[in-house]
């Protein structure tokens, strides 16, 4: 595969957006090989008149099977007085019950490829479904990674697959019947799981740059002891993988780490050592001021699901906070309520402009440009979630897409007012051109297997729900 040249009418520079800028992208690698600003346009460059070309959005925070719930958890619970993520958390057990691989590998394509045609061109995929539904390991023990690493791989995005530990159902608990399929006891298994995936990823096609890598995750200090944890921990640092784990989603998640430890989550983390650069919290919603701090000392990442947290009724995640603390922040679909990683960042801003009572709440003091807010937005949908899950920087990787400048919700902008309007006003509908790693996967609107994926995926739900 050769070399592509692309030259949009407008090019997102780190800064600002440019004219007469031409970007190459090199399959080989995966990466940008060149950005240019051509006297006149070589006459091999692909022109995209009308577009803006911007790096590709990083998802730092996936469960893809929880697509086939989507709909399907809105309304009262029969018998509970309250619902909460705990009485959802049971509809998606009701469900998880019931996939096999092979629906996994559908429910993951059609995740996939709704990301794809959003802009997102990385996926974090938080994978603890390892398992039958009775617990036992499949023939092939990786069947369910493997299923969710081929989808990625078919509809053309880069997948960290996060090998995730599961070992209780939490404190003095026992597992839920619906856990069996997520638990191993023992991290050294997991790890050894996590190996064979990434040997057998390295054995893909050496010709063009891999899709696919490997990291390890904790679920949460409810769902393992902090000994799992702090093995799994020091298992990813040796092999140069993220860690992720979940972190204060709910009060009763706290609660229950507080009746183990003593203290909550962050804390039980940073004094073990764990808080690092390496590690991303997934929410961290419920955190005490010092813990706020624990997370900037340790350039720790935390990954905000706004969407989910508000559809769960989580909370807030204040990234005013962790970003003014020196931590870093990225953004994932988790749920997959909705796919669209420019809402995601919309809420992240609009969430905290609701608990402030005062606007523009994660634009930096002292900085007039009018796209310093957006500019922030956009750097926790790319650069945050490569940093959490260790991948280039966008300006560096091959993954780009493009906005459509007459698109109904952009239609007026200019260089200056283009990402702004973008991040407070557009969505995925105005995304119309993908490559990733250097090649062409959504063209004009339109993804080669989109008809494929969605028939597979209605019939699944079908069979699922009828
Ligand atoms: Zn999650």
């Amino acid at each position: 595969m050769r070399t592509v040249t692309l030259a949009a009418e407008l090019t997102w520079t780190g800064k600002k957006f440019e004219r007469g800028v031409t970007l190459t992208l090199d399959p080989k690698s995966g990466n940008v090989s060149a950005l240019d600003r051509p006297a006149a346009l070589p006459a091999k460059a692909l022109r995209l008149p009308g577009r803006a070309l911007l790096p590709g959005m990083v998802n730092a925070h996936s469960h893809s099977f929880q697509r086939v719930i989507r709909g399907r958890a809105e309304s009262r619970t029969p018998d509970a007085t309250r619902d909460s993520f705990w009485t959802w958390r049971e509809q998606m057990y009701h469900a998880v019950l019931r996939l096999t691989p092979e629906d996994i590998y559908d429910a993951s394509r059609m995740v996939f490829l709704e990301m794809a045609l959003a802009g997102i061109t990385a996926v974090g995929e938080f994978h603890y479904v390892h398992h039958t539904p009775e617990g036992r390991s499949y023939a092939e023990p990786l069947a369910t990674a493997q299923a969710v690493a081929q989808a990625a791989r078919e509809v053309g995005v880069r997948i960290t697959v996060l090998f995730a530990g599961y070992a209780r159902g939490g404190f003095r608990r026992d597992l839920h019947p619906a856990q069996l399929r997520f638990v191993t006891r023992e991290p050294a298994d997991l790890c050894a799981r996590a190996d064979a995936f990434s040997a057998a990823a390295a054995r893909g096609n050496q010709d063009e740059a891999p899709l696919v890598r490997t990291g390890l995750a904790p679920h949460s200090l409810r769902a393992v002891s902090l000994s799992y944890a702090t093995t799994l921990h020091a298992a990813a640092a040796a092999r140069q993988w993220p860690l992720h784990i979940h972190v204060s989603e709910q009060p009763g998640e706290n609660d229950e780490v507080v009746a183990e430890h003593g203290v909550t989550p962050t804390t039980v983390l940073s004094r073990a050592n764990l808080l690092d650069s390496n590690l991303t919290a997934i929410h961290a919603v419920h955190l005490s001021d010092e813990e706020y701090a624990l997370f900037g000392g340790a350039h720790a990442n935390v990954c905000a699901c706004p969407l989910t947290e508000r559809n769960l009724g989580d909370g807030v995640v204040r990234a005013d906070l962790l970003l003014a603390r020196g931590a870093s922040v990225a953004l994932g679909t988790d749920s997959q309520i909705e796919i669209d990683l420019l809402a995601e960042a919309r809420a992240l801003e609009s969430h905290l402009r609701l608990v402030r009572l005062e606007r523009a709440a994660l634009a930096p003091f002292g900085n007039p440009d009018p796209s310093a807010l957006a500019a922030r937005l956009l750097d926790c949908a790319t650069d945050g979630g490569a940093r959490a899950l260790r991948l280039d920087p966008g300006a560096k990787r091959g993954d780009w897409f493009t906005v459509d400048l007459d698109d109904p919700a952009l239609a007026g902008a200019d260089e200056t007012t283009l990402l702004p309007t973008l991040f407070f006003a557009g969505g995925r509908s105005a995304v119309r051109d993908v490559w990733i790693a250097g090649r062409p996967v959504v063209r004009d609107g339109a993804h080669p297997l989109r008809e494929t994926i969605i028939s597979r995926f209605t019939a699944l739900q079908r069979r699922l729900w009828s």
